[in-house]
């Protein structure tokens, strides 16, 4: 079986937990949960935006912490 991986949180889906969001052109979303469903599609959120999505910069905001002064 495939494994996907979540369209907002890109975290892995177990096999038989998650859910599949099909959108009007055909294209599928696969979402964890629906916290994550809900940020898409409801409050419209970027993934790179929300902390707690892998793809949020984490080297960037280490950088910041390590420079809260930068010049
Ligand atoms: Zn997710």
């Amino acid at each position: 079986m495939r494994v996907f991986k979540c369209s907002f949180c890109g975290e892995e889906i177990q096999i038989g937990k998650g859910l599949t969001y099909f959108k009007i052109d055909g294209a599928p979303l696969h979402f964890c949960s629906s916290k994550c469903k809900k940020s898409l599609l409801v409050y419209k959120r970027k993934p790179r935006r929300v902390k707690w999505t892998k793809h949020y910069p984490r080297q960037a905001s280490q950088n910041v912490k390590a420079n809260p002064n930068p010049l």
